[in-house]
């Protein structure tokens, strides 16, 4: 161990800068889509079977909820564009723009060079559970998702119902490719319902049992056309462990509604990110 130098508490000391402070953000219309919200109507239903994952399509300018239905379930989320997989879901950005988890008011951000949101959040039943005394809070997007690499890695298992696989298997299934390009296009999640911090001794990411119930709920707003995959995870509340079929797990819902016409008059699908991309010389 290196000895402390001379300064070592006026160091530690320094106040921390947010990295990214967010005032400049565009924001999005909350007020807009709430009224636009209270003109929709359900066009589409999907129920993800517990260990399994479902893929679904919501058009530009819908909104979709995922449920906890039956029993306390955390799900993994992937996102991309209707119509190009190479633009998808972000969570390091996400995290870096809006912190380590997420609720409403709070978008999803796309990858580079698109960087733009996908989502909008605009509903969180879990919304009350704020930071717990252990740093916990829900709705991460610092987990990866539970894959069958890290459980091999760590105690020789070969398990195929992680998030990983399950993401993977639905989106071959839906848009009929092989697996390995499917796998390709698998991404780091939004940990929906996932109850999750660091620990403040060594850093660690833990989990704990999450405070979804039967009816809580998280809904977004689609900025952009989007195709969503969701993994009803192996660890179910991810009170345990993951990666094997001991937590008792459960279907998630999601379901997708179509506001009335013209209820989103002055809302406009983001372009892409404005940068030229000639990167400098
Ligand atoms: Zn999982």
């Amino acid at each position: 161990m290196t000895n402390p130098p001379p300064d070592a508490a006026a160091r530690r000391a320094i106040a921390p800068v947010i990295c990214y402070p967010n005032d400049s953000l565009p924001a999005p219309d909350m007020q807009l889509l709430a009224a636009a919200r209270s003109t929709a109507r359900k066009t589409d239903e999907v129920l993800v079977p517990p260990r399994d994952a479902r893929c679904f399509e919501v058009p530009a300018g819908h909104f979709f909820r995922i449920t906890s239905v039956e029993g306390p379930q955390v799900g993994d989320l992937n996102l991309w564009n209707l119509h190009d997989l190479s633009e998808r879901f972000y969570s390091g950005k996400t995290r870096a723009l809006h912190g380590t988890h997420v609720t409403t008011g709070e978008r999803l951000w796309s990858s580079f060079p698109h960087l733009r949101p996908m989502a909008t959040i605009v509903a969180d039943t879990l919304d009350w559970y704020g930071i717990d005394e252990y740093g916990g809070s829900v709705h991460d997007v610092i987990g990866t998702r539970c894959d069958p690499y890290t459980g091999n890695l760590l105690s020789g298992t070969q398990y195929h119902q992680c998030c990983h696989s399950n993401l993977t298997r639905a989106l071959a299934d839906h848009l009929d490719l092989s697996r390995a390009e499917a796998e390709a296009a698998v991404h780091d999640v939004l940990n929906v319902f996932m109850c999750t911090g660091f620990t403040r001794d060594t850093g660690q990411y833990f989990m704990k049992a999450s405070p979804v119930r039967p009816g809580d709920y998280l809904e977004f707003f689609a900025e952009i056309d989007l195709l969503g995959d969701l993994s009803a995870c192996p660890g179910g509340d991810c009170s345990a462990e993951h990666s094997s079929d001991s937590a008792a797990c459960y279907p998630l819902l999601v379901e997708v509604f179509a506001p009335a016409k013209g209820a989103l008059t002055g809302w406009q699908s983001p372009a892409p990110n404005g940068y030229d991309r000639s990167h400098g010389r």
